[in-house]
């Protein structure tokens, strides 16, 4: 997989895909992210990349012109599956939509900043808008970084442990069952004795019955569905 990320800060991008599962992903050559600053691709001395918006008001909005220039600058060279926008008004990022997007083969996602983007680059240029949730972030980086993370541990060969990924929580539309490790015994705290008993069969249903049973306590609405 190649995901292609256009920011204004790529500091903010660098240190968070640097590490742990994302980091190992992109040396057993699972997937290759580039990340690309906007401001190469601006076309004054100054790097400019944001104007005052037409309708008045505070806050600065980022031009169309430097964003077309990179998009069709990346697209020259590589076919992308959809290129995204990270926006607070997008569709809202899942477990679902994770699945999803690791399936593809190449992404572009562009990150917002200021007050967001010229609605051009939205109408024209973007196939696929997301968001992480119901509140304003300072740009797309952070949201970008969740969604990339989200992705690249889905791929398969990024966790080891090929069953930990599926047995996360919403894999299934449940969450996953609650966790212990050594020792069986710490200030009185015991494990439950069941996980001590060495019989695989009864584990599994354990856990089972223990994802349905927090589900049900912390997020009745997933059974619905
Ligand atoms: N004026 C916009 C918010 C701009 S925040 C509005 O009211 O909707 C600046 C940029 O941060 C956005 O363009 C977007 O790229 C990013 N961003 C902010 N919150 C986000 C969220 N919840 N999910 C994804 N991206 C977000």
């Amino acid at each position: 997989m190649r995901i292609d990320i256009i920011t204004v800060l790529p500091e903010l991008l660098t240190g968070p895909l640097d590490h742990s599962i994302i980091k190992r992903a992109q040396q057993k050559g699972l997937v290759e992210i580039h990340i690309h600053n906007l401001r190469d691709y601006a076309f004054d001395k100054r790097h400019t990349v944001d104007d005052y918006p037409f309708s008045g008001g505070g806050g600065m909005v980022m031009m169309v012109e430097p964003i077309d220039l990179a998009i069709s600058d990346l697209k020259s060279k590589t076919g992308y599956d959809e290129i995204i926008f990270t926006s607070p008004d997008g569709e809202m990022f899942s477990q679902k939509m994770a699945n999803q997007l690791s399936c593809l083969k190449n992404i572009v996602i562009l990150c917002g900043h200021y007050k967001g983007v010229d609605q051009r680059v939205r109408d024209h240029l973007i196939t696929r808008e997301i968001s992480i949730g119901d509140y304003v972030l300072t740009g797309g980086e952070l949201a970008a970084a969740v969604i990339v993370d989200a992705i690249v541990r889905l791929l398969p060969g990024a966790i080891s442990d090929e069953e930990s990924a599926l047995t996360d929580s919403f894999q299934d539309d449940l969450l996953a069952p609650p966790l212990y490790t050594r020792p069986a015994e710490y200030k009185g705290w015991k494990v439950p004795d069941i996980l001590l008993s060495g019989n695989d069969r009864e584990i599994e249903d354990w856990k089972i019955e223990q994802s349905i049973e927090r589900t049900r306590k912390l997020r009745p609405g997933l059974l619905d569905e």
